[in-house]
């Protein structure tokens, strides 16, 4: 393991890899430190490729072991999109779609870290507040490693959502509140109860697991680092990251060049990060959620500042937009692609749109967009899309219904 201890962020303080939610002396947010110097004398492309399918190919870059038994998570499709590139005047676009993890969404990267961490120190149960997909996550990989799952989520979530915790046996709690009210609950639970509380207090963890998202798409690149990304933001905690992931393969001597610009998605019912970006500040301002992007519906983000710097450092920005263009953005990405996305993806799609429009991207630069999540989760919101024709039994009724139909063009 080239993982070494967990570090203060804030004040430099080191403790043993263990779980722990926070600095003991001056409640800092707690991050693994690598040896660098031996990653660098040990690690090569080769190395990795010749590595397991999955997002453990990259094990020796994160600070846990996989955990036996666990569900095969990562190594998703990263797909290049020219008619989608083409439709918004970019000249090299890649989709990253993690959709295809075992319960389709990124989620499963964060929780097959944590959990193997969570196994690794003989905590007896995981367990998460959630916006929905972590909730799925955390219930699947539980049932995979066979021990105990505890899901609390906003009474008021997609049924599907919360339909994919309960089915793999997890215990779910649909509490009366916002995300931001589960998480607080879960927070005080987590010093009463022996779980792994997947984002709490094993979230330096987790929070590792988001790295692979850069690791993967510099290896399907050819290992090359994109010029520009563009990526939701909750909790930021993806979005902050993505950046670590890609300085570290700098750091390790795996490639070389410039970090990619990174440009932040919210929705506007939802935007506290995008709108400090806005006010040109530093402070988040807590909001309380009101949107159809509900993965992404956090109104106190706990790397809300994180992903701002990780913004400004890198040249990009933080968008927010509307659910209309959420809506729209889903529909263009998959006829343009084929590839459904959930709602946070309409927002990664629409903002992508906006910056393109607005001349903030480089058409030039090549361009990744991360799709988090699948559309089958929030498939209500697509209904706009929706619009079958009803005929008879009859094949004179579809030749005159087709007849009827204005000329579809060979357009997006
Ligand atoms: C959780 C989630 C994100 C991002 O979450 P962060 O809290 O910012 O790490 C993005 N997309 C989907 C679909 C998610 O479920
Ligand atoms: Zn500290």
């Amino acid at each position: 393991m080239y993982a070494t201890s967990l570090v203060c962020s804030s004040c430099g303080d080191s403790y043993p890899l263990d779980a722990r939610f926070a600095c003991d002396s001056c409640f800092g947010p707690l991050e693994p430190t690598f040896d660098t110097a031996a990653l660098r004398r040990d690690l090569t492309r080769e190395r990795i490729e010749a590595g397991p399918r999955t997002l453990w190919r990259y094990a020796d870059l994160l600070p846990t072991r996989e955990a036996p038994g666990s569900l095969p998570v990562g190594l998703t499709p990263l797909i290049a999109a020219p008619r989608l590139a083409a439709a918004l005047g970019i000249r090299e676009l890649h989709i990253k779609v993690e959709g295809a993890n075992p319960t389709h969404s990124f989620k499963d990267r964060v929780v097959s870290v944590a959990s193997a961490k969570a196994v690794e120190l003989g905590l007896t149960a995981l367990a998460c507040p959630s916006t929905g997909n972590l909730a799925g996550a955390v219930a699947a990989q539980a049932a995979a490693l066979g021990i105990a799952a505890y899901i609390f989520v906003p009474a008021d979530l997609e049924r599907e959502k919360i339909i994919a915790a309960a089915v793999p046996g997890a215990t779910v709690f649909a509490v009366d509140g916002t995300y931001d009210d589960v998480n607080r609950l879960c927070t005080e639970l987590a010093y009463e109860r022996p779980w792994a509380f997947v984002n709490v207090n094993v979230r330096s963890y987790y929070a590792q697991g988001s790295k692979t998202l850069a690791f993967e798409v510099v290896e399907q690149l050819g290992w090359r680092l994109p010029e520009q990304v563009v990526a939701p933001i909750a909790s930021g905690s993806l979005f902050t990251k993505l950046h670590k992931g890609f300085a570290q393969l700098v750091d390790v001597g795996l490639v070389d060049g410039d970090l990619p610009r990174q440009f932040g998605a919210q929705a506007l019912g939802c935007s506290p990060v995008a709108g400090a970006w806005q006010r040109g500040e530093d402070r988040v301002i807590p909001v309380r959620p009101d949107t159809i992007a509900r993965s992404l519906a956090i109104g106190n983000p706990a790397d809300g500042a994180n992903a701002l710097a990780v913004a400004r450092a890198t040249g990009g920005s933080v968008t927010a937009v509307d659910d209309d263009e959420i809506v729209e953005a889903i529909g263009l990405l998959a006829r343009t692609t084929g590839i459904f996305t959930e709602t946070a993806g309409g927002v990664t799609i629409a903002t992508l749109a906006r910056l393109a429009r607005e001349g903030a991207l480089d058409p030039s630069a090549s361009t990744v967009a991360y799709i988090t999540g699948d559309g089958l989760k929030t498939p209500d919101a697509a209904l706009a899309h929706v619009r079958p024709i009803h005929v008879a039994a009859d094949l004179d009724a579809v030749e005159d219904a087709l007849d009827a139909q204005p000329k579809r063009l060979a357009t997006v």
